[in-house]
């Protein structure tokens, strides 16, 4: 009681204090200028290339871009006039937090979850979307199986300049029925101290109303539900429940299926995405396209290291059905697994996914829309990012040929600018500038 006295008074000398020395506030610095010059400039949503373009970048915004443009003084060039230049990719389903091993799990998420800490998870996660980065990926959707949301810590970590990465769009725990995706023992599930962070229960309107809730207090930028993961499922009702709850908080809803009839009550509900397509026909897909819903189908390839022949020709021939039938599809992976012995980083095993959509006989120019336009769409973060216009985030990447005729081109990512500034350059990684001692870009971001 007798220090507020004296509290009060301290305050009011620092109040009094700080008037006193009030100066005109210092004109903050003016942003660096870079000058990109590039051989050839793609847009993927028109399809067209255009020469000898230069990319004027002001702090971390594209400021102009046109031929011949005058370059200011003082600017830092950065001559790319022998690459292509395109926007960044994304990976409209991926899993940054979730890396199973063939040893010691032999690829079985259950042990994963049990011995892997949520923070071990996190270093995971910052390394896989460093790698990420590294392969041209600027953008992701980061759909669950996070632990104990890793992925909105990464994401907050990205956002407020600590590390590189790409820009998270991140769904926080996955919502399901009980259970989840999982059939758990009456231990594991009673408990909910192992296994259980990477689900959240929501059977009735009322847990659904809270479970979409949570997710957004906790930093969730999407929400990502299991349609059909029980045989008691979501209903329609019930799915355009959390498509109303979660459009309070301005978020969309993306549905894991995984059976024929949940695709329908899915695509009925007017979900914003459908993650996976397995389970989907033509007669789904058209549908899909009348109601513009986004398709994440996750088409897994047969390689070496992972798949079957049998499954990736299924996927390829489900992933053209949808290509032919109009559908919006994304480019996605669900990429979560290491195999030991394998050279190939996580960048490398998520653009290895080409090769599946080599196989459906999609065109390039589509591919690459799919992996730029379409998906920032998905992401729903074309207002700030994506193409390569003035006004928009500088993030883009360069390449060595033609990605509109050889879409094998992105497996070789020469340079990646984000957000401004350079994170790759000779086909080297140069990520000194995204590490500072402290939040550079403010601890407000959330
Ligand atoms: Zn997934």
């Amino acid at each position: 009681m007798t220090r507020r006295p004296r509290i009060a008074l301290a305050l009011s000398f620092l109040v009094a204090a700080a008037g006193d020395a009030q100066q005109p506030a210092p004109a903050p610095a003016p942003l660096a200028i870079t000058a990109v010059k590039t051989g050839r400039l793609v847009d993927p949503e028109t399809g067209k290339i255009s020469s000898n373009q230069v990319i004027l970048v002001e702090g971390e915004k594209i400021k102009a871009v046109g031929a011949g443009l005058a370059i200011p003084a003082g600017a830092t060039v950065i001559d790319l006039s022998d690459l292509t230049v395109l926007p960044g990719l994304v990976d409209t389903h991926t899993h940054l937090g979730l890396t199973y091993k063939d040893i010691p799990e032999h690829d079985y998420y259950y042990l994963t979850y049990v011995m892997d800490s949520t923070p071990l998870r996190a270093i995971q996660a910052a390394s896989n979307g460093i790698q990420l980065l590294n392969s041209g990926f600027t953008v992701v959707r980061d759909l669950g199986n996070n632990a104990l949301y890793t992925d909105t810590a990464h994401r907050v970590a990205i956002d407020q300049g600590w590390i590189p990465g790409p820009t998270m769009v991140n769904s926080g725990l996955i919502i399901g029925g009980r259970g989840g995706q999982f059939w758990p023992t009456p231990e594991m599930a009673k408990q909910h101290g192992i296994v259980y962070p990477e689900y959240l229960d929501a059977d009735t309107p009322d847990e659904i109303v809270k479970a979409v809730r949570e997710n957004m207090l906790f930093g969730a930028k999407v929400i990502k539900i299991c349609v059909d993961c029980k045989p008691w499922g979501y209903t329609v009702d019930e799915m355009k429940l959390f498509v109303a709850e979660a459009a309070k908080g301005g978020l969309k809803v993306a549905g894991h299926v995984q059976t024929p009839e949940g695709a329908s009550r899915a695509i009925e509900a007017g979900l914003w995405s459908i993650e996976h397509g397995f389970a989907l026909t033509e007669a789904h897909h058209k549908l899909m396209a009348q109601k513009g819903i986004f398709l994440a189908s996750t088409d897994t390839p047969f390689t070496p290291y992972h798949g079957t022949k049998e499954a990736m020709e299924k996927a390829a021939a489900q992933l053209k059905s949808a290509w032919k039938s109009g559908v919006k599809v994304t480019f996605s992976t669900d990429m979560d697994y290491y195999k030991t012995g394998n050279d190939m980083n996580r960048g490398e095993l998520t653009i290895n996914f080409l090769l599946t959509w080599k196989a459906a006989g999609i065109p390039a120019p589509d591919i690459l829309k799919a992996m730029t336009t379409t998906g920032f769409a998905c992401a729903q973060v074309e207002k700030e990012r994506g193409a390569i216009r003035p006004g928009l985030a500088a993030d883009f990447i360069a390449v060595r040929g033609n990605p509109l005729e050889d879409i094998d081109t992105l497996r070789d990512v020469r340079f990646v600018m984000k957000d401004g500034l350079v994170f790759k350059q000779g086909g080297v990684m140069t990520p000194e500038k995204f590490f500072h001692a402290g939040p550079a870009k403010g601890w407000r971001k959330r």
